[in-house]
């Protein structure tokens, strides 16, 4: 089933502000609200599709991962642990707008098992090792399972107990008219454990950040925009939970010589008057060495060339682009003694009557 667009779930732009979306969701929650509509699945559908809308609008990591990818970016699409992490927050909102347990059992998840956060890495690269891959690496800081309690945040030797209150759950449920409302324990905050004597090196909370190093291979032919999963290596989860994802997302710098079109690249290079008029073989630089390229008589200015091959690679699969070599007649600023009596001495004999009419109609187009 293909899911609906957050934007359009909430009725909002994509630019919108962070009230903007939170007064579009609350307007829709509260008519699309269950207890408005017993009986309703539709609404209901509604009321569950904007909060999860919301879960990532107003989070402003999952939002722009949302901008970027998609429902892939946000762990809506295949390949990531289903929507657990999105879950917990989702809860949140109800509790947020004190909705409580409306649909049962799902506010005992948010207890202790979540999985830990994807990460996002921004990196910068040469057009040079796009086109050859490279190996790369990353010094990530993240929040890892603290090695000292194992994650539980007690005390070596100690364990954490369950909060006596909520019975673990977490929550603590209470009647209000009709529904009964859920609320994080004020006893354990919400955590179902009590801990009575922490860990020292994790203050109890069972995380610790620690700058880790990473290395990952960056395949030949990424492009600005590529992004490379690395499962596992985001944030560590909690109480036991999966670890996240590390996205990295490439950016590759522009080349001061070469413009790139998918795996086509083009290249400027000038040439004389008399290698233009009379052919000559031009040495062009490709991005790895130079390649010769056969410059026949008469060629104009502006004519492209191409050089099979050597463009940029396909991206896990087959095969180069190609290198596409524009010409560019140059007209000499200064000439010496010899080059000006030459070139005076060609002007004399010059035929001044454009004999080519396709030239003459373009330079009547121009003008005309
Ligand atoms: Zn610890
Ligand atoms: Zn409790």
């Amino acid at each position: 089933m293909s899911k609906r667009d957050y934007y359009e779930i909430l009725g909002v732009s994509k630019t919108a502000n962070e009230a903007e979306i939170k007064k579009a969701y609350r307007a829709l929650a509260v008519k699309y609200h269950p207890d408005k509509n017993p009986d309703d699945p539709a609404a209901e559908e509604r009321f569950k599709e904007a909060a999860e809308a919301y879960s990532v609008l107003s989070d402003q990591q999952k939002r722009a991962a949302y901008d970027r990818f998609g429902h892939q970016g946000v762990g809506a699409g295949a390949g990531f642990g289903g929507f657990e992490g999105g879950y917990s927050n989702f809860d949140d909102i109800f509790e947020m707008f004190g909705f409580g347990d409306m649909f049962g059992g799902r506010t005992s998840r948010r207890t202790t098992v979540q999985r830990g956060s994807d990460l996002r890495y921004d990196l910068e690269i040469s057009l040079e090792d796009a086109a050859t891959g490279k190996d790369e690496t990353l010094r990530i800081p993240r929040l890892e399972q603290c090695d000292e309690c194992d994650g539980s945040g007690a005390e070596s030797g100690t364990q954490p107990e369950t909060c006596v209150t909520c019975g673990g759950s977490g929550q603590t449920r209470y009647q209000q008219g009709f529904f009964s409302v859920m609320r994080t324990c004020p006893n354990c905050a919400g955590r179902g454990r009590i801990i009575k004597s922490p860990c020292k090196k994790c203050r109890g909370q069972g995380r610790v950040e620690r700058e880790r190093t990473i290395e990952i291979k960056i395949p030949a032919g990424v492009e600005t925009g590529s992004r490379l999963r690395v499962s596992g290596e985001g944030e560590a989860g909690v109480g036991g939970g999966p670890s996240g994802d590390l996205y990295v997302v490439i950016h590759v710098r522009e080349h001061e010589r070469f413009e790139r079109q998918g795996a086509d690249l083009y290249t400027a290079v000038p040439v004389t008057f008399a290698q233009a008029a009379l052919g000559a073989d031009i040495s062009v630089d490709t991005l790895d060495s130079s390649e010769t390229v056969k410059v026949p008589a008469g060629t104009q200015t502006g004519t492209v060339f191409r050089v099979k091959g050597h463009g940029m690679p396909n991206l896990g699969g087959r095969g180069k682009g190609d290198l596409f070599v524009a010409v560019t007649l140059m007209t000499p600023k200064t000439l010496t003694k010899e080059q000006r009596k030459l070139l005076e001495q060609l002007a004399e004999i010059e035929d001044h009557e454009f004999s080519d009419r396709s030239f003459m109609d373009k330079v009547r187009n121009i003008f005309g």
